[in-house]
């Protein structure tokens, strides 16, 4: 049999928790910066979607035509009830000359790194300067992640929390006070928002939520929504986005997945990618109103594939699965079963 290079949930943990949460959010924030920068060497695609009454179930793939990536993940705001996470991922890096996989990896975990990292990447050119507080609305399995990346990567030091269940919050309040964060739990979302220079929206919910109204926004205040990321499923209200300048990762994706769903269809954004490239600037003015739209494309989990793939090599934290069957004759698939009847 042939080996595929494996990492298990269990590894992508011991490895995060052995080289730093930090450490691997900023090397992958350089690997997704170094991917959206070379955007036209890829052939890029909207999700594929399944949806159901309960949630969706979506492949992301995408290819720099060297390497082909997917991810599997779903979307299941109800999924607490099961005892499982909303969101679980897995996905795979392969050869696009043989087809061969070359790395399999667990992604629920790895999902919520380089979400918070394409956050800080896009944060970083759309906040105004001297931002230091953030309100979390939304204080689930991504909400962590954010919070340590945004102290790490702008400095972000004072956190204004809001969610409608009470022990998501308690438990996010704990886990930042732990690491010396100055936390705030808030009683309602205007609360929590009103002295935030910048918020992240990561509720789940299957509906078409307007968890952020205008009234509620400062000037220059900068919006990293990312809940908002299935059609009939928004944080936003329609006059925060038509207030606001807007990014989004892949326009094509976001029109049917973001935030933006409920705004006409000429309604003007521009991609991470052109700013990141000098295409199109950031924010123009201190008092402008950015919302950074996501809703996770590929090619950020293409980028984080390659970063874990590396880290797990070179940390000897690699698995092996025998996916692909080995045979002396590739012609003769059916010789394996015979040869597994004499073994
Ligand atoms: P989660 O279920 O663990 O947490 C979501 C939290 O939102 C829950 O604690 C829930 O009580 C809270 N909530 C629901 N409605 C609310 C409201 N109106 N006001 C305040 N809080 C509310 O989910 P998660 O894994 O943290 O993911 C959060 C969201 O981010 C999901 O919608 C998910 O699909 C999305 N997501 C997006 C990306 C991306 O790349 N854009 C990546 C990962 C997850």
């Amino acid at each position: 049999m042939m080996n595929t290079p494996f990492l298990s949930a269990q590894g992508a943990a011991i490895l995060v928790s052995r080289h730093g949460l930090s450490r691997c959010i900023r090397g992958m924030h350089d690997a997704i910066a170094h991917d959206f920068k070379r955007w036209e060497q890829f052939e890029k695609s909207a999700r594929l979607a399944t949806h159901s009454a309960e949630g969706v179930i979506e492949i992301m793939p995408i290819s720099d035509g060297q390497t082909y990536g997917f991810k599997y993940v779903n979307g299941h705001p109800n999924n607490h009830r099961h005892e499982l996470p909303t969101v679980m991922a897995f996905g795979v890096l392969a050869s696009v000359q043989t087809g061969l996989p070359q790395f399999i990896s667990e992604l629920t975990l790895i999902t919520a790194l380089r979400t918070a990292a394409t956050s800080v990447l896009a944060a970083s050119h759309l906040n105004k300067p001297g931002a230091r507080s953030m309100a979390l609305i939304g204080n689930g399995a991504q909400s962590e992640f954010q919070a340590v990346a945004f102290h790490e990567a702008l400095g972000i030091d004072r956190f204004y929390l809001y969610d409608t269940d009470l022990f998501a919050t308690e438990r996010l309040t704990h886990h930042l006070n732990e690491v010396g964060f100055h936390v705030t739990p808030c009683k309602s979302v205007a609360q929590a928002v009103a002295r935030a220079d910048v918020i992240t929206t990561a509720t789940a919910a299957k509906t078409r939520a307007h968890v952020v109204t205008r009234d509620m926004l400062r000037p220059g205040v900068h919006i990293n929504a990312i809940g908002g990321d299935c059609p009939g499923k928004t944080e936003l209200h329609p006059d925060v986005l038509g207030n606001a300048r807007v990014f989004v990762e892949y326009e094509p994706q976001t029109r049917i997945e973001g935030d933006i769903q409920q705004m006409p269809s000429d309604f003007p954004v521009i991609q991470l990618w052109e700013v990141l490239t000098g295409f199109a600037l950031g924010r123009t003015h201190a008092d402008q109103i950015t919302v950074f739209d996501s809703v996770g494309f590929a090619l950020e989990d293409f980028s984080a594939l390659r970063y874990m793939h590396e880290l797990a090599e070179e940390k000897g934290e690699l698995e092996y699965l025998s996916l692909i069957p080995h045979m002396s004759n590739p012609k003769d698939l059916y010789g394996l079963i015979s040869k597994a009847e004499c073994a």
